[in-house]
């Protein structure tokens, strides 16, 4: 099967494999996890960040950074489709007592700062206490602008929030922009990477921060079931993950962006602004939409198929399937119109 539904479905590979059956393992609950240690001492010198935390998903690193940010009865701006607003099962309320507010992203992906002024609550009996802004970075696959994270940085400052950057993707930002992760992170106060989803390791996500803030987080991720015990076997697919599969994000990126090109060249529509980082959109008219899905099945090609139909590069596609792709949605187009051209013909002489 070629699974383009997303980059979570990326396995781990032989050499990953070797790496986790050779960890050294602890009760990383005692901090006695070398391999788990050494990947949170080596995230927190990557991100520029002083400790990191190492915790099983990237739901639940959100959840714990939210949960150490902000009290009951505080509040967090959020994109309204942002992963940690939208597709979280509303953790931060139901087990932190924490009140989004949810704003509209820009078209490039950013929550535009004079609307989020607009909604920081005074200090008045009537409100929530604004305590955080949280932006993500990849949003749908596009690269927030170092400027705007910048902006983001002093402005917060100004106002006394905290900055959070879901960074579920964050790497394929910073290879995007041909910089190191640090030069993102020096713009925020804690950030979240997930490792299990472009680079390749089978579970895993890190919240970095400062030291003391880390610390808190260490007691919430217990509280919420995170402790895990001899995880250094998932530590070291993550190291293995961050020194061998983030520059071929690179790879990914070029994939997805010869796809657009293919793909529109027999017809199909990308949606703007086109390809980004490892993600493309396509408008699908409704009639082609309701088949696409599972005539793309039954021919061993899995997508998220829809009249928006989102397509994921990642390190188990390569561009021999994407031409397998490219010939197959021809061929897909050519028996939709043969079917319709079909239908019109009953529709006239039946
Ligand atoms: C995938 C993702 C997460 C969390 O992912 P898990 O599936 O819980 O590991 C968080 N934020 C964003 C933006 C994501 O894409």
């Amino acid at each position: 099967m070629i699974d383009l539904r997303s980059d979570t479905v990326t396995r781990p590979s032989d050499a990953m494999r070797l790496a986790m059956s050779r960890a050294e393992v602890g009760d990383d609950v005692y901090g006695d996890d070398p391999s788990v240690n050494l990947l949170e001492q080596e995230a927190a010198e990557l991100s520029g960040k002083e400790a990191a935390l190492f915790l099983p998903t990237g739901t639940q690193a959100n959840l714990v950074a939210l949960l150490t940010h902000c009290q009951r009865g505080e509040e967090y701006i959020v994109g309204q489709k942002a992963h940690n607003y939208l597709f979280e099962a509303g953790g931060a309320a139901v087990l932190g007592s924490i009140q989004p507010q949810p704003i509209d992203a820009a078209a490039d992906g950013t929550l535009p700062l004079d609307v989020v002024a607009s909604v920081i609550k005074p200090d008045d009996v009537h409100f929530a206490r604004t305590k955080l802004l949280c932006i993500e970075n990849t949003h749908n696959g596009k690269v927030l602008p170092l400027d705007y994270l910048q902006q983001a940085w002093v402005f917060t400052r100004e106002k006394g929030l905290a900055l959070h950057v879901d960074g579920a993707r964050i790497m394929n930002a910073a290879v995007a922009l041909n910089v190191p992760l640090s030069t993102l992170t020096q713009y925020c106060d804690t950030l979240t990477i997930c490792l299990s989803k472009g680079l390749g390791a089978p579970i895993g996500s890190l919240l970095c921060g400062s030291a003391e803030y880390i610390k808190q987080a260490r007691r919430w991720r217990k509280m919420v079931g995170g402790g895990m015990r001899q995880a250094g076997i998932l530590a070291e697919a993550a190291r293995y993950a961050l020194l061998n599969n983030v520059e071929r994000l690179r790879e990914d990126h070029d994939n997805a962006q010869w796809l657009a090109n293919a793909l529109s060249a027999i017809g199909v529509e990308v949606m703007a602004p086109g390809a980004q980082t490892n993600m493309l959109f396509l408008k699908v008219p409704a009639h082609e939409a309701a088949q696409l899905g599972g005539w793309m099945k039954e021919r061993g090609v899995l997508m998220s198929a829809g009249p928006v139909t989102r397509i994921v590069t990642h390190l188990d596609v390569s561009r021999s399937d994407l031409e397998k792709l490219v010939s197959l949605w021809k061929e897909f187009k050519q028996s939709i119109n043969t079917q319709s051209s079909t239908t019109a013909s009953k529709a006239i002489y039946g």
